[in-house]
């Protein structure tokens, strides 16, 4: 079975009464779900001041297959050797999925090399996401586009290396567009980031965004996850072939 593995940040979308109505279940209860119903296995981790990723641990990450990121404003807890460590198995094969305010995670930031700024607002505005590219693997079933009633407003500029595949688009009603669902390979694996997602509204209970997540799952999904980075990065010998 593969294992798929959530970390979200502790009381992300109303873990606590009174944090907010959107996940009344918690944020976290609804992504694990989400994944579990799909068949996978799943582990969370959480993400605060008093957790620095470091439950993300060796043994738990050797069985990731696909790691999906939410994190908002506990980014700098979370310790560089985590980070480190996440990108070193991005680049053996595994499968990265940051979701909405992920853009400004320690493992993003470090899988892209760049700012990954963006400009935002919050006024509980109507996203339109266009499929872009409708016959990519993610966009599968997805229509040519589809409304999210209320949403944070990303925008560009964003600032990251230009996408290797471009799958959504985001717009929204002050006008401003956003590269919403872009892929990204690192050495052996797979980064998706898609942009809806803020706390405050039930994003992830849209259907849409639903089979988006599962479907960029299956995408990036590896069918291993090499042991090294590969290639042993020393000269040699000249053998030739006939
Ligand atoms: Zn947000």
């Amino acid at each position: 079975m593969k294992t798929v593995t959530v970390v979200t940040e502790l009381r992300a979308g109303g873990n606590e009464v009174g944090f907010n109505a959107a996940y009344p279940e918690g944020m976290d209860a609804c992504l694990c779900s989400l994944v579990s119903d799909a068949g996978y296995k799943v582990n969370l981790i959480h993400t605060s001041p008093e957790h620095d990723g470091s439950a993300l641990t060796d043994e738990i990450l050797q069985e990731t297959d696909v790691l999906i990121w939410w994190g908002h404003a506990f980014h700098h807890f979370v310790l560089d050797s985590v980070a480190e460590r996440v990108a070193n198995r991005v680049n053996r094969g595994m499968g990265i999925i940051f979701l909405h305010s992920a853009h400004f995670s320690k493992p993003f930031k470090k899988l892209m090399g760049t700012s990954c700024a963006l400009s935002w607002r919050e006024a509980n505005e109507k996203e339109r996401v266009w499929a872009i590219d409708p016959v990519h693997p993610i966009a599968r079933g997805i229509p040519e586009s589809f409304v999210i009633e209320r949403e944070e407003m990303y925008g560009e500029p964003f600032y990251i290396p230009t996408p290797d595949e471009l799958v959504f688009l985001g717009w929204f009603k002050g006008g401003e567009v956003m590269r919403s669902g872009c892929v990204w390979r690192r050495g052996r694996g797979k980064v998706f980031f898609f942009q809806p997602g803020h706390e405050t509204f039930p994003t992830y209970k849209n259907g849409h965004v639903r089979r988006i997540i599962l479907n960029a799952i299956e995408y990036i999904m590896p069918d291993e996850v090499a042991s090294s980075l590969g290639g042993a990065h020393v000269p040699v010998p000249l053998e030739p072939l006939d």
